[in-house]
Protein backbone atom coordinates (compact mmCIF):
# COMPACT_ATOMS: atom_id res chain seq x y z
CA UNK A 1 0.00 0.00 0.00
CA UNK A 2 1.47 3.32 -1.17
CA UNK A 3 -0.78 6.39 0.64
CA UNK A 4 0.56 9.50 -1.49
CA UNK A 5 -0.73 12.80 -0.62
CA UNK A 6 -1.85 14.92 -3.59
CA UNK A 7 -1.10 18.32 -2.27
CA UNK A 8 -4.46 20.47 -2.28
CA UNK A 9 -3.76 22.73 0.72
CA UNK A 10 -4.24 26.75 -0.73
CA UNK A 11 -3.53 27.36 3.23
CA UNK A 12 -0.18 25.37 3.64
CA UNK A 13 2.84 25.19 1.63
CA UNK A 14 5.06 22.41 -0.11
CA UNK A 15 7.49 22.61 2.85
CA UNK A 16 4.67 22.09 5.11
CA UNK A 17 3.09 19.50 3.71
CA UNK A 18 5.90 17.36 3.18
CA UNK A 19 6.64 17.70 7.03
CA UNK A 20 3.19 17.05 8.03
CA UNK A 21 2.33 14.30 5.79
CA UNK A 22 6.45 12.55 6.86
CA UNK A 23 4.74 12.94 10.34
CA UNK A 24 1.22 11.08 9.67
CA UNK A 25 2.78 8.20 7.60
CA UNK A 26 2.17 8.89 4.50
CA UNK A 27 4.79 7.11 1.69
CA UNK A 28 4.75 9.33 -0.79
CA UNK A 29 3.20 12.70 -2.52
CA UNK A 30 1.94 14.05 -5.92
CA UNK A 31 3.67 17.28 -5.64
CA UNK A 32 2.01 20.33 -7.05
CA UNK A 33 3.66 21.97 -9.69
CA UNK A 34 2.65 25.69 -8.46
CA UNK A 35 3.43 24.96 -4.80
CA UNK A 36 7.03 23.54 -6.25
CA UNK A 37 7.73 27.01 -8.26
CA UNK A 38 6.26 28.85 -5.07
CA UNK A 39 9.89 26.10 -2.79
CA UNK A 40 11.89 27.06 -5.54
CA UNK A 41 11.60 30.70 -5.32
CA UNK A 42 13.01 30.14 -1.67
CA UNK A 43 14.95 27.20 -1.88
CA UNK A 44 17.17 25.30 -4.41
CA UNK A 45 16.04 21.96 -5.75
CA UNK A 46 18.95 20.00 -4.58
CA UNK A 47 17.32 20.73 -0.63
CA UNK A 48 14.27 19.33 -1.77
CA UNK A 49 15.89 16.38 -3.00
CA UNK A 50 18.29 16.20 0.03
CA UNK A 51 14.65 15.94 2.04
CA UNK A 52 13.41 13.38 0.10
CA UNK A 53 16.63 11.03 0.50
CA UNK A 54 16.64 11.59 4.35
CA UNK A 55 13.13 10.87 4.81
CA UNK A 56 10.41 7.54 4.49
CA UNK A 57 7.86 10.25 1.91
CA UNK A 58 9.01 10.30 -1.63
CA UNK A 59 7.76 12.04 -4.78
CA UNK A 60 5.09 10.22 -6.18
CA UNK A 61 4.35 12.27 -9.33
CA UNK A 62 3.74 15.77 -10.27
CA UNK A 63 0.06 17.30 -10.58
CA UNK A 64 -1.01 18.99 -12.87
CA UNK A 65 -1.11 19.87 -16.60
CA UNK A 66 -4.59 21.23 -17.47
CA UNK A 67 -6.57 21.88 -20.56
CA UNK A 68 -4.77 20.05 -23.12
CA UNK A 69 -6.87 19.91 -25.75
CA UNK A 70 -7.70 21.94 -28.77
CA UNK A 71 -4.87 24.04 -27.50
CA UNK A 72 -4.35 27.81 -29.89
CA UNK A 73 -0.39 27.68 -30.35
CA UNK A 74 0.01 29.61 -27.56
CA UNK A 75 -1.69 28.05 -25.25
CA UNK A 76 0.16 24.55 -26.63
CA UNK A 77 3.44 26.36 -26.10
CA UNK A 78 2.80 26.72 -21.95
CA UNK A 79 1.56 22.93 -21.65
CA UNK A 80 4.54 21.97 -23.22
CA UNK A 81 6.77 24.20 -20.92
CA UNK A 82 5.33 23.25 -17.71
CA UNK A 83 5.14 19.53 -19.10
CA UNK A 84 8.48 20.13 -19.28
CA UNK A 85 9.22 21.72 -15.61
CA UNK A 86 7.80 18.51 -13.75
CA UNK A 87 10.12 16.50 -16.43
CA UNK A 88 12.92 18.30 -15.37
CA UNK A 89 12.15 18.39 -12.15
CA UNK A 90 11.94 14.94 -12.01
CA UNK A 91 15.05 14.04 -13.30
CA UNK A 92 16.49 15.92 -9.99
CA UNK A 93 13.66 14.44 -7.67
CA UNK A 94 12.09 11.33 -9.09
CA UNK A 95 8.71 10.51 -9.22
CA UNK A 96 6.46 8.43 -11.73
CA UNK A 97 3.72 10.25 -13.11
CA UNK A 98 2.48 13.55 -14.70
CA UNK A 99 -1.34 13.88 -14.76
CA UNK A 100 -2.49 15.71 -17.43
CA UNK A 101 -6.09 17.20 -17.38
CA UNK A 102 -9.03 17.27 -20.70
CA UNK A 103 -10.34 20.52 -21.53
CA UNK A 104 -12.68 22.40 -19.63
CA UNK A 105 -14.34 25.04 -21.53
CA UNK A 106 -18.46 25.02 -23.33
CA UNK A 107 -16.73 24.51 -26.88
CA UNK A 108 -14.26 21.73 -26.06
CA UNK A 109 -17.25 20.03 -24.19
CA UNK A 110 -19.47 20.25 -27.50
CA UNK A 111 -17.21 18.79 -29.79
CA UNK A 112 -18.36 15.30 -30.90
CA UNK A 113 -16.72 12.42 -29.59
CA UNK A 114 -15.28 11.87 -32.36
CA UNK A 115 -12.88 15.23 -32.62
CA UNK A 116 -12.40 15.00 -29.22
CA UNK A 117 -11.16 10.96 -29.68
CA UNK A 118 -8.47 12.46 -32.38
CA UNK A 119 -7.28 15.61 -30.94
CA UNK A 120 -6.51 13.65 -27.45
CA UNK A 121 -4.80 10.90 -28.96
CA UNK A 122 -2.75 13.57 -30.98
CA UNK A 123 -1.78 15.63 -27.93
CA UNK A 124 -1.04 12.92 -25.61
CA UNK A 125 1.61 11.52 -28.33
CA UNK A 126 3.08 14.34 -28.38
CA UNK A 127 3.40 14.51 -24.59
CA UNK A 128 4.42 11.10 -24.34
CA UNK A 129 7.45 11.93 -26.80
CA UNK A 130 8.53 14.68 -24.98
CA UNK A 131 8.23 12.35 -21.45
CA UNK A 132 10.20 9.40 -23.05
CA UNK A 133 13.77 10.54 -22.41
CA UNK A 134 12.51 11.62 -18.36
CA UNK A 135 11.44 7.38 -18.08
CA UNK A 136 8.49 9.37 -16.41
CA UNK A 137 4.64 8.12 -16.90
CA UNK A 138 1.78 10.54 -18.16
CA UNK A 139 -1.72 9.55 -16.18
CA UNK A 140 -4.61 11.42 -18.11
CA UNK A 141 -7.78 12.15 -15.85
CA UNK A 142 -11.46 11.75 -17.10
CA UNK A 143 -13.46 14.19 -15.37
CA UNK A 144 -17.11 13.57 -15.41
CA UNK A 145 -18.39 16.94 -15.10
CA UNK A 146 -20.15 17.58 -18.42
CA UNK A 147 -17.96 21.33 -18.70
CA UNK A 148 -15.14 18.80 -19.73
CA UNK A 149 -14.59 16.87 -22.62
CA UNK A 150 -13.57 13.69 -21.61
CA UNK A 151 -15.56 12.66 -18.93
CA UNK A 152 -15.87 8.84 -18.28
CA UNK A 153 -13.80 5.66 -18.01
CA UNK A 154 -14.66 4.33 -21.61
CA UNK A 155 -13.62 7.02 -23.15
CA UNK A 156 -10.46 7.52 -21.61
CA UNK A 157 -9.34 4.10 -21.94
CA UNK A 158 -10.35 3.97 -25.58
CA UNK A 159 -7.82 7.53 -25.81
CA UNK A 160 -4.88 5.96 -24.24
CA UNK A 161 -5.42 2.45 -26.44
CA UNK A 162 -5.03 4.15 -28.94
CA UNK A 163 -2.23 6.24 -28.33
CA UNK A 164 -0.64 2.50 -27.25
CA UNK A 165 2.40 3.81 -25.97
CA UNK A 166 4.18 2.34 -22.28
CA UNK A 167 4.66 5.70 -21.12
CA UNK A 168 0.62 6.64 -21.11
CA UNK A 169 -2.48 5.26 -18.96
CA UNK A 170 -5.13 7.21 -16.42
CA UNK A 171 -5.48 8.72 -13.41
CA UNK A 172 -8.57 7.45 -12.14
CA UNK A 173 -10.31 9.75 -9.79
CA UNK A 174 -13.09 8.36 -7.47
CA UNK A 175 -15.25 11.60 -7.60
CA UNK A 176 -14.11 12.60 -11.32
CA UNK A 177 -15.31 8.73 -12.23
CA UNK A 178 -18.75 9.42 -10.41
CA UNK A 179 -19.26 13.07 -11.94
CA UNK A 180 -19.53 10.99 -15.25
CA UNK A 181 -22.73 9.23 -14.24
CA UNK A 182 -22.92 8.71 -10.65
CA UNK A 183 -21.00 5.04 -11.14
CA UNK A 184 -23.30 3.48 -13.40
CA UNK A 185 -20.27 2.16 -15.47
CA UNK A 186 -18.11 1.46 -12.30
CA UNK A 187 -17.29 -1.72 -14.01
CA UNK A 188 -15.76 0.06 -16.84
CA UNK A 189 -12.29 0.32 -14.20
CA UNK A 190 -12.00 -3.56 -14.23
CA UNK A 191 -10.98 -3.39 -18.06
CA UNK A 192 -8.33 -1.22 -17.59
CA UNK A 193 -5.09 -3.23 -17.65
CA UNK A 194 -3.42 -2.87 -14.84
CA UNK A 195 0.06 -1.37 -16.23
CA UNK A 196 -2.25 1.60 -17.92
CA UNK A 197 -3.94 2.10 -13.79
CA UNK A 198 -0.60 5.32 -13.34
CA UNK A 199 -2.40 6.20 -10.21
CA UNK A 200 -6.08 6.02 -7.63
CA UNK A 201 -7.11 9.46 -7.01
CA UNK A 202 -9.25 8.69 -3.53
CA UNK A 203 -11.81 11.15 -2.83
CA UNK A 204 -15.83 10.90 -1.69
CA UNK A 205 -18.58 13.68 -2.60
CA UNK A 206 -20.88 15.37 0.11
CA UNK A 207 -24.21 13.82 0.23
CA UNK A 208 -25.65 16.20 -2.51
CA UNK A 209 -28.11 15.91 -5.21
CA UNK A 210 -25.87 14.23 -8.02
CA UNK A 211 -26.48 17.37 -10.79
CA UNK A 212 -25.45 20.11 -8.46
CA UNK A 213 -22.17 18.13 -7.10
CA UNK A 214 -18.93 20.13 -8.37
CA UNK A 215 -15.34 18.24 -8.95
CA UNK A 216 -13.59 20.39 -6.15
CA UNK A 217 -16.04 22.17 -4.00
CA UNK A 218 -17.99 18.82 -3.15
CA UNK A 219 -15.42 16.67 -2.07
CA UNK A 220 -14.96 14.55 1.21
CA UNK A 221 -12.58 12.51 3.09
CA UNK A 222 -13.24 8.46 1.14
CA UNK A 223 -15.78 6.73 3.29
CA UNK A 224 -17.66 9.82 3.92
CA UNK A 225 -19.65 10.71 1.40
CA UNK A 226 -22.29 9.23 -1.26
CA UNK A 227 -20.22 7.38 -3.68
CA UNK A 228 -19.31 3.49 -3.34
CA UNK A 229 -15.33 4.10 -3.02
CA UNK A 230 -15.19 0.82 -1.53
CA UNK A 231 -16.16 -0.99 -4.38
CA UNK A 232 -13.98 1.27 -6.23
CA UNK A 233 -10.97 0.02 -4.01
CA UNK A 234 -12.39 -3.31 -4.65
CA UNK A 235 -12.15 -3.47 -8.34
CA UNK A 236 -8.98 -1.80 -8.16
CA UNK A 237 -7.98 -4.67 -5.67
CA UNK A 238 -9.11 -7.67 -7.44
CA UNK A 239 -7.05 -6.49 -10.44
CA UNK A 240 -3.71 -6.14 -8.44
CA UNK A 241 -3.61 -2.67 -8.25
CA UNK A 242 -0.42 -1.38 -6.49
CA UNK A 243 0.50 1.71 -7.51
CA UNK A 244 -0.19 5.06 -5.20
CA UNK A 245 -3.54 5.79 -3.52
CA UNK A 246 -3.06 9.59 -3.49
CA UNK A 247 -5.51 11.70 -1.07
CA UNK A 248 -7.15 14.50 -3.44
CA UNK A 249 -9.48 16.66 -1.31
CA UNK A 250 -10.03 20.69 -2.81
CA UNK A 251 -12.82 21.65 -1.22
CA UNK A 252 -13.69 24.69 0.37
CA UNK A 253 -14.19 23.21 3.84
CA UNK A 254 -10.92 21.79 3.56
CA UNK A 255 -8.95 25.20 2.81
CA UNK A 256 -10.76 26.50 6.02
CA UNK A 257 -9.63 23.35 8.06
CA UNK A 258 -6.44 23.24 9.69
CA UNK A 259 -3.50 21.77 7.40
CA UNK A 260 -2.39 19.30 9.99
CA UNK A 261 -5.93 18.10 10.65
CA UNK A 262 -6.41 17.48 6.91
CA UNK A 263 -3.31 15.48 6.78
CA UNK A 264 -4.17 13.46 9.46
CA UNK A 265 -7.46 12.72 9.57
CA UNK A 266 -6.99 11.97 5.25
CA UNK A 267 -4.57 9.35 6.26
CA UNK A 268 -6.45 7.61 8.61
CA UNK A 269 -9.68 7.29 6.66
CA UNK A 270 -7.57 6.68 3.39
CA UNK A 271 -5.77 3.69 5.23
CA UNK A 272 -9.17 2.68 6.81
CA UNK A 273 -11.32 2.59 3.78
CA UNK A 274 -8.20 0.70 2.09
CA UNK A 275 -7.62 -2.07 4.37
CA UNK A 276 -11.95 -2.11 4.31
CA UNK A 277 -11.29 -2.91 0.74
CA UNK A 278 -8.52 -5.87 1.69
CA UNK A 279 -5.84 -4.20 0.38
ZN1 LIG B 1 -7.73 13.76 -9.40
Amino acid sequence: MNICFNETLNNSSLENDLILCEKYGYDSMEIRLAYLKDYLETHSIEELKEFFDTHHIKPFGYNSIENINFCTPDEWAAVKELFLYACEASKVLGGKSIVVVPTCTEAAANKSENEVFEDSVRVLKELSDLAEPYAINIAFEPIGHERFCVRSTRQGLDIINAVNRENVGLALDAFNLYAHNAFKDIDDIALIPKEKMVVFHIDDAMDKPFEELETVEHRAYPGDGIIPVKEMCEILRSVGYDSAVSLELFADWVQESNPEDVIKTGYEKTKAMLISAGF
